[in-house]
């Protein structure tokens, strides 16, 4: 598998703990792992849970909500990729239905828009925002749109 995309972003390379969230992703469904014994949420995916040692787990389908924890916009010098999308943002989102668990994207104005598509005033801590899943060569790549009430 190919670390970039053709538009020169870096691609998630999944490994065995982290596959079922790329497959889950692949059919719209924002999953997490969860220990099968203790009911702890955990990300990223990883064999043992960090709670009761357990390494059993299963796979918790999520709202597909949260809300902005975090961010940054980064600035060159960067990669080629993002340096043709800067300043874009970075997103640290912390699901609604499994508060801690927090996950890196971008915020995007669509589901298949770039990832310096966001305007300015939906970037801000404590916004709402919804996973989409964008197909970026061949992949869902989880991403966030701002969430309308
Ligand atoms: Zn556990």
């Amino acid at each position: 598998m190919r670390a970039t995309t053709d538009n020169g972003l870096l691609a998630p390379v999944p490994d065995a703990d982290g596959a079922p969230f790329w497959d889950f992703a692949a059919r719209g469904e924002l999953r997490i792992q969860i220990c099968s014994d203790c009911r702890e949420p955990r990300f990223p995916p990883r064999p043992c849970c960090p709670k009761c040692h357990s390494f059993t787990s299963s796979w918790r389908l999520t709202s597909g909500t949260g809300h902005i924890w975090s961010y940054v916009r980064p600035h060159p010098p960067l990669l080629p990729g993002y340096a043709a999308h800067a300043p874009y943002n970075v997103v640290l989102v912390e699901l609604a239905d499994a508060p801690g668990i927090r996950l890196v994207g971008n915020l995007v104005a669509s589901p298949d828009a770039e990832i310096d598509s966001a305007a300015p005033e939906d970037l801000r801590i404590g916004a709402a925002v919804r996973a989409v899943f964008p197909r970026v060569q061949g992949m869902a790549l989880p991403r966030w749109t701002p969430e309308r009430s």
